[in-house]
């Protein structure tokens, strides 16, 4: 593999940019594998790298149905936060941003990542009390977070609708380490970073059935044929329940829903900050693209679905949110507008865990937020998968949860931050 760095763009400058080579190979599926990960996702491609660099595992094969990162990887408005508060969620996240912290350096790619301040306005006294309640207990528990008065607000960010917004605006939770990253670049760079460890990745090779032994998966049937494996992880994000029947484990608690995104004409810089129109107001943020677009996240479609593309209320959802609190947007023109699948938990928090298959490990129910988590998630399920238990941090993560009563819902801490990507 080529390694990165101004000394390689240098000298392949010198020779007409001839001398780069393929960022991972295309390889054909072997008839068998120690790990197979079904679902090349940020998820699916950040387990495969950890368990070749954490854990020393080689015989490893990632199955994607089309491209790499062509699901929900590559459709997201890619906000990373670690902003929770919740046992086991705020210490998955924290470790989440700290890894995206060095992750250009790991994966010797650059992601990309722009530690820009993620700024969640408050509409009321309420919600300014719950978020101190919030941001106080990430500040007791090792990560970053402040409160902004108006004042405050007012001079770092001065468009805002100060005068006549339908939710007053009196102030703003903050977290200054988070920001927004590069989606491609960073299924690019844990695929490219993989595939050096020896990871296959193999692509147009949809998985269409799950072969049993008993209590164990013995084979995926795949549309590139029969491929054997020791130990399978599903990591399909909105696919989650297609796969779980096709393994005749009957219904996970998730629904599939649509999330839109949306992208304006590039503007001059506008921005600098993720601004989410918050606590006690609407669904929906915002922040400017490098390219200069102004990207918009809104709520989800509100019906289930496995389209990728969404409906036409939402845009209008989203506009008038997008012109409530900035009115300066109100001439811009929309460019684009895509949907991703949502696999929709029952308490907005994710699974990564073991099954009643005794080789099989699931990582799913992402709901918004599973583009920030994606470095710790992959570096949890590998650690799931090759040492077959839960780090402490994810114990609760598992789907029995629910009839233990632990369900991790931060909606019920107070303010749900985690409806904004
Ligand atoms: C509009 C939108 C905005 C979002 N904004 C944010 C945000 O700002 N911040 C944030 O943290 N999160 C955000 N998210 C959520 C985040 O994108 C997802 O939670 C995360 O990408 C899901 O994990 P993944 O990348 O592994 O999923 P995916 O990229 O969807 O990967 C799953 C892969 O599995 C493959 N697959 C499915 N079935 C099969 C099969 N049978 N055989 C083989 N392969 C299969 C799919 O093709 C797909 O490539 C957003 C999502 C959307 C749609």
């Amino acid at each position: 593999m080529n390694r990165y760095s101004a000394w390689a763009v240098f000298k392949n400058g010198l020779s007409g940019h001839r001398g780069w080579t393929r960022q991972w190979r295309d390889p054909e599926p072997k008839k068998a594998y120690d790990i197979v990960i079904v679902g090349a996702g940020l998820h699916g491609l950040a387990t495969a790298y950890y368990l070749a660099k954490n854990h020393g595992l080689r015989n490893i094969a990632v199955l994607e149905k089309g491209w790499l990162g062509g699901g929900n990887a590559g459709r997201n408005t890619t906000i990373v936060r670690s902003n929770y508060m919740m046992p086991g969620n705020r210490e998955f996240y924290e470790h989440s941003l700290k890894l995206w912290e060095n992750l250009s350096h790991d994966l010797n790619y650059n992601v990309m990542f722009s530690q820009r301040y993620h700024v969640t306005l408050l509409h009321s006294p309420a919600a300014r009390d719950a978020a101190a309640r919030r941001y106080n207990t990430m500040r007791l528990t090792g990560s970053d977070g402040e409160l902004w008065d108006l004042a405050t607000l007012k001079a770092e960010i001065p468009h805002l609708n100060y005068n006549n917004a339908r939710f007053p605006i009196t102030g703003a939770a903050v977290q200054k380490r988070a920001g927004n990253a590069r989606h491609d670049a960073i299924a690019w760079g844990y695929a490219r970073a993989a595939d050096s460890l020896g990871v296959d990745i193999i692509q147009n090779c949809e998985v269409t059935g799950v072969t049993r032994n008993g209590g164990e998966v013995s084979a995926l049937e795949t549309s590139r044929g029969t491929i054997a494996a020791k130990k399978v992880g599903f990591a399909v994000a909105g696919n989650s329940s297609r796969l779980w029947q096709m393994a005749g484990l009957g219904r996970l608690p998730i629904e599939s829903h649509k999330l839109q995104a949306f992208v304006s004409e590039p503007l001059k810089p506008l921005l600098d900050h993720v601004v989410v129109f918050g606590v006690g107001g609407a669904h929906f943020y915002i922040s400017q693209s490098d390219k200069g677009g102004m990207v918009f996240g809104g709520d989800l479609d509100w019906y289930k679905s496995y389209a990728q593309r969404g409906n036409l209320p939402m845009v209008q959802d989203v506009a008038e949110c997008a012109t409530s609190i900035m009115p300066c947007l109100g001439r811009v023109r929309l460019l684009r507008h895509w949907a991703g699948v949502m696999d929709m938990s029952m308490d907005g928090s994710p699974f990564i865990c073991k099954t009643s298959l005794k080789n099989l490990y699931l990582n799913a129910g992402w709901n918004y937020g599973g583009f920030k988590a994606s470095p710790a998630s992959g570096w949890y399920f590998a650690d799931l998968i090759a040492n077959d238990r839960p780090d402490p941090v994810i114990e609760n993560h598992d789907l029995e949860r629910f009839r233990r009563g632990v369900n991790i819902d931060e909606r019920g801490a107070g303010p749900d931050p985690k409806l904004h990507g």
